[in-house]
């Protein structure tokens, strides 16, 4: 609750439009890169993005009126930024201190705020582990997690990953590998020689300008604020996605349409929309949909695979990425790639989860995707891309769309090119019982929000206000919960007012 407050606050103060999140993200990369460079560490892919977050969140916060100069004077001092993002990570990463003082409290104190005057905490739990390699494995060593392989250009002396079971790989000479199971706890290390292949697919990360993020852009349904005063948090009538630990999904594309690269763009884009959105929804319950299956495969949320013993019993909710500390939200990862003991650890225990991995979807909400003509019940338009409904399958238009991932074309028939990461994470509100928000209230006009009734394409991402609205459509008895289908349409010369 006083998160939500925390973040309402924020709101108000950035209404300026900032620049992209992306940029920001640009920033935590070249800091987290630089200082990872003086100290020969490899780190795993969430660490960047979460430093990035922080400078977001601060340029938010502080880049406007009273503390404006100093504020965009600290984030455009390439050397004074790297600094400071590099005496944060020599506490956050190589300290011993159980507790360190947050990125924002740093950049905060640079220019003389104190950071308890914006509600932010000022410190945060140690999260990083650090791992001195020996001697003889010292060089070119790679970590190897389930979205690709993640590695440095610059020789590897310690590793500095979450507590939990890792897997990295040395190599020598052209193409010899060597893996190693890494388990690491508080303040304990164990590695030992595993056998296996990798592949060298480098890690795909996420696109997260697909989240707003700090931006202040206000969204509105037939009028209504979406942050309206007196939200009732008591769920009269609770949305089945509030409890069910698993989701199943079945993609439907015929071979001739999607090949095998088209079917994992689909379900990728699927997996990192739930991501996003479920992240959002304070109403749910702690382990609501930790794992999701496609057409046969299990995907979990990666935090089960770095927790010890206790696998089962994740702490917090990704939530906190968009409210507090600036840490990513949780992704999936592909179940069978795990190290073969947190597999064996999952599928032993007794819980809805177990269950539900062990192949008894009774229950579990589906969802259902598919390549298809011009969705009927959308009106059978051509100008609709995409079309779903609270619970109800996801058709996309590949008719008159060529959908593209990473600019390169996927399905679909015409002359206009659409995101599919985008019409997915639209499609996937829906699923939700998200409603379209209104169009022309939007604060910032080089952002859209997501559930836009109309395809804009970049600089469409998921608004603070939309976060919210998972919560309202957490509760089937919301007036405004999304009843039948509805088309995301694109925005044609003359249609745009
Ligand atoms: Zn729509």
């Amino acid at each position: 609750m006083i998160a939500r407050v925390i973040v309402l606050a924020a709101l108000l103060a950035a209404t300026r439009s900032a620049p992209e999140a992306a940029d920001d993200l640009e920033l935590g990369r070249r800091g987290v890169e630089r200082w990872g460079r003086a100290h020969a560490v490899l780190f795993d892919s969430a660490l960047p993005v979460q430093v990035g977050a922080a400078i977001h969140n601060f340029r938010g916060t502080l880049c406007y009126q009273g503390t404006d100069t100093a504020c965009r004077k600290l984030l455009s001092d390439d050397d004074r930024l790297d600094r400071i993002v590099a005496a944060y990570l020599d506490r956050a990463i190589l300290g011993k201190k159980q507790s360190v003082a947050t990125l924002f409290a740093l950049l905060c104190a640079a220019i003389d705020v104190e950071s308890e005057r914006t509600g932010w905490p000022p410190e945060e739990a140690k999260r990083y582990q650090v791992y001195e390699l020996p001697q003889s494995m010292r060089g070119n060593v790679m970590l190897v997690t389930d979205r690709g392989i993640v590695t440095r250009p610059y020789g590897i002396e310690r590793i500095a990953v979450l507590p939990g079971i890792h897997t990295i790989a040395t190599a020598r000479g052209s193409n010899e590998r060597k893996l190693y199971e890494l388990t690491m706890g508080e303040g304990t290390a164990e590695l030992k020689p595993i056998q296996g292949t990798v592949s060298s697919e480098p890690d795909r990360g996420t696109d997260w300008s697909l989240v707003c993020m700090q931006e202040g852009v206000r969204s509105r349904i037939e009028g209504q604020p979406v942050w309206g005063p007196g939200r009732d948090l008591v769920v009269q009538r609770p949305a089945q996605f509030i409890s069910a630990v698993g989701l199943s999904i079945t993609i439907d594309a015929p071979a001739v349409e999607c090949n095998t690269t088209c079917r994992g763009a689909i379900r990728n884009a699927a997996l990192d929309s739930i991501a996003f959105w479920r992240a959002a929804c304070s109403r749910c319950e702690r382990n609501h949909l930790l794992a999701v299956r496609v057409d046969g495969e299990m995907f979990i949320d990666e935090r089960l695979t770095l927790e010890g013993p206790a696998v089962l019993t994740p702490g917090g909710s990704g939530t906190t990425f968009f409210a507090l500390s600036g840490r990513p939200v949780a992704q999936y990862v592909r179940l069978t790639a795990t190290p073969p003991a947190v597999t064996a650890r999952l599928r032993a225990d007794a819980t809805p989860l177990a269950k539900f991995l062990a192949g008894n979807d009774s229950g579990a909400p589906a969802m259902h995707i598919a390549v298809a003509g011009r969705p009927s019940r959308c009106g059978g338009s051509a100008d609709v891309i995409g079309c779903a409904g609270a619970g109800m399958p996801i058709e996309l238009n590949a008719n008159d769309f060529v959908f593209v991932g990473n600019d390169s074309p996927l399905f679909g028939r015409g002359e206009e090119r659409i995101r599919l990461d985008i019409v997915m994470l639209h499609e996937i509100g829906h699923w939700f019982g998200l409603p379209h928000v209104d169009p022309l209230r939007s604060v910032d006009k080089s952002r859209h929000a997501i559930m836009e009734p109309g395809y804009i394409g970049d600089g469409q991402c998921i608004t603070r206000g939309e976060l919210g609205l998972l919560d309202d459509a957490a509760d089937l008895g919301w007036t405004l919960r999304l009843k039948a289908c509805d088309g995301f349409r694109i925005q044609r010369v003359s249609a745009i007012r």
